[in-house]
């Protein structure tokens, strides 16, 4: 696949992918399953025809093509009939998890500039001290609120039949805001276009989700993630979506995976790490199962041994940012090398480069770079042209990660340029000690940062977080681990220091928050 094939017609929106599958009249879109057992289940056409039915209240209230509209909508089928509606009605959309607070809201909503919101019932009351709380058109989702209009409905008595507004490829289609993990959300703008070159990406040669598949991706509706995978990939080629709206437990998730026959899996390392370290894992059959997918932090070898060990399926890795779309991937049929997270993805222009914008050589490490015409890059960052220059480099964007290419042209992940140690003139990335310090049996989940030495500049410090029922004293467990680092990568890199606490720091996407770690190092040492 070449970059012209990532680019869509100039007439373009997202939602005509949807629509070709409602052919198949009586193919299943989504299967819905909640902690208490509920279930509900919808077809594509049943889909299509509520799609059209909210994008008309939309276009019957105030809002109209291209304003702004911020949805909040846990794991439910009427988060994908809100979007869906949105898109096609030509409003943008502004993802937002139902986890964001009253001061997440207020930073989208008026860095944003958004007109209206969509909210499940539940979280209404988060709005109330927002200072344009009077002048948003307000949908309330599931139970009627006071003072908002209740979506459901309004849909009983409005039309199903809607015409997909005129937009172009160029048009924006999603205002997505990063995790956090590094600073300030930023405003990331998508066109219409974005989304067919995603498409062209990620779905059949990384997910390898065929039209009939049952898909599990596990994201949450208002992340990045979600639009890529469980929205766009899984409805965009005609697979069955299955939505669990639940707390992550790694027994029940194994076991709705063998009860639903899953066939593709998509989900971060963290849910990989803790369902590889439940015991007896054969007592599980996932035989339904043909790919498994991870994305958004570095995969751990260690998940990959043991899936493949108990469940016959190689993990495969990928890597991506809000900003884009899968830029490196283990496709489909590509021999992997556990632990790299892949080559670029077809269509994408991804290079190692250093700091005057140059490829740097084999094995040599640098910032991982994507060339401004790709299909697949964001606009800008909305209202910030400051941060949306920093993130060029001459011809390229920089996404402010590290990697080395080896020889095979494979990408090996370092860390994030801010993670990266540097100690007695060494550059140590994190991610290599935590993924040999996760390799130990009492090990359940780790983050290294620098922290501040006199002597070496910096030394690697490991926060780590025990499987319950340690019972070794912490010294000897400290000395045990540094010998085990240093039996499986170079003796200096192994963590000078070992604190063992309960719970690492996380963005509410469940992204190890290093900087904070990293400050509370500063801070420590400063005091000493
Ligand atoms: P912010 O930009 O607000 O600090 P964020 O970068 O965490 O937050 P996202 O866009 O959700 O926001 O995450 C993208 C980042 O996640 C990448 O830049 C990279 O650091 C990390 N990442 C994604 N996939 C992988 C992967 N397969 N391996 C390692 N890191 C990954
Ligand atoms: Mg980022």
């Amino acid at each position: 696949m070449k970059r012209e094939d990532l680019i869509a017609p100039m007439d373009y929106n997202i939602v005509m992918e949807m629509e070709k599958h409602v052919q198949h009249e009586n193919r299943k879109a989504l299967i819905w399953e909640d902690e208490e057992g509920r279930k509900r289940e919808i077809t594509y056409g049943q889909l299509m025809k509520n799609v059209n039915k909210i994008g008309n209240v939309f276009l019957e209230s105030e809002l109209k093509k291209g304003d702004k509209l911020l949805v909040m909508i846990p794991r439910r089928i009427e988060a994908y009939e809100v979007y869906l509606a949105a898109l096609k009605a030509g409003i943008i959309v502004v993802p937002s998890s139902e986890m964001l607070t009253t001061n997440d809201l207020q930073y989208r909503i008026s860095h944003g500039e958004v007109n209206g919101v969509v909210s499940y019932h539940t979280f209404t009351e988060q709005y109330k001290d927002l200072h344009e709380y009077d002048s948003l058109i307000k949908f309330a989702v599931g139970r009627p609120v006071d003072n908002w209009y209740f979506l459901d409905g309004l849909m009983e008595d409005s039309s199903p039949r809607l015409e997909v507004a005129a937009t172009t490829r160029d048009d924006t289609a999603f205002i997505s805001y990063t995790s956090g993990t590094t600073g300030n959300p930023k405003g990331v703008v998508h066109t219409h276009g974005w989304g067919f070159a995603h498409l062209k990406t990620a779905p059949e040669n990384w997910l390898c989700v065929k039209a009939g598949d049952k898909v599990w991706a596990t994201a949450g509706p208002g992340w990045q993630k979600w639009i890529w995978s469980p929205f766009l990939s899984v409805l965009g080629m005609g697979a069955t979506g299955f939505i669990y709206n639940g707390r992550f437990n790694a027994e029940k998730y194994l076991s709705l995976l063998e009860e639903n026959k899953i066939n593709v899996l998509c989900c971060t390392p963290t849910e990989y790490r803790l369902m590889a370290k439940v015991d007896d894992l054969s007592r599980y059959q996932l035989t339904h199962l043909h790919s498994a997918v991870s994305a958004g932090e570095p995969l751990n070898v260690e998940v990959i041994n043991t899936f493949r060990t108990y469940f016959n399926v190689t993990v495969r890795d990928g890597y991506g940012q809000t900003e884009n779309t899968l830029l490196l991937g283990v496709m489909k049929n590509m021999e992997v090398k556990p632990g790299s997270m892949g080559k670029p993805t077809p269509g994408n222009d991804v290079e190692i480069i250093d700091e005057f914008g140059e490829p740097v050589g084999v094995n040599v490490v640098g910032d991982i770079a994507v060339r401004l015409n790709s299909p697949a890059l964001f606009k800008a960052y909305y209202k910030d042209a400051e941060r949306t220059n920093a993130s060029r480099r001459g011809d390229f964007y920089i996404t402010g990660d590290q990697a080395r290419k080896d020889e095979d042209g494979y990408f090996w992940f370092e860390g994030r340029s801010d993670d990266i140690i540097i100690s007695s003139g060494y550059t140590i990335g994190p991610f290599e000690v935590e993924d040999a310090l996760v390799k130990h049996p009492h090990v359940q989940e780790c983050a290294v940062v620098a922290s501040p030495d006199a002597v070496r500049g910096s030394i690697v410090k490991a926060f780590v977080v025990l499987k319950p029922n340690v019972q070794e004293e912490p010294g000897q467990l400290t000395k045990e681990l540094q010998e085990h680092v240093k039996s499986l990568t170079a003796p200096y890199k192994y963590p000078r220091e070992i604190e063992f606490i309960k719970e690492l720091p996380k963005t509410i996407s469940g992204k190890i928050r290093r900087v904070e770690l990293r400050k509370k190092e500063i801070e420590r040492k400063v005091s000493q």
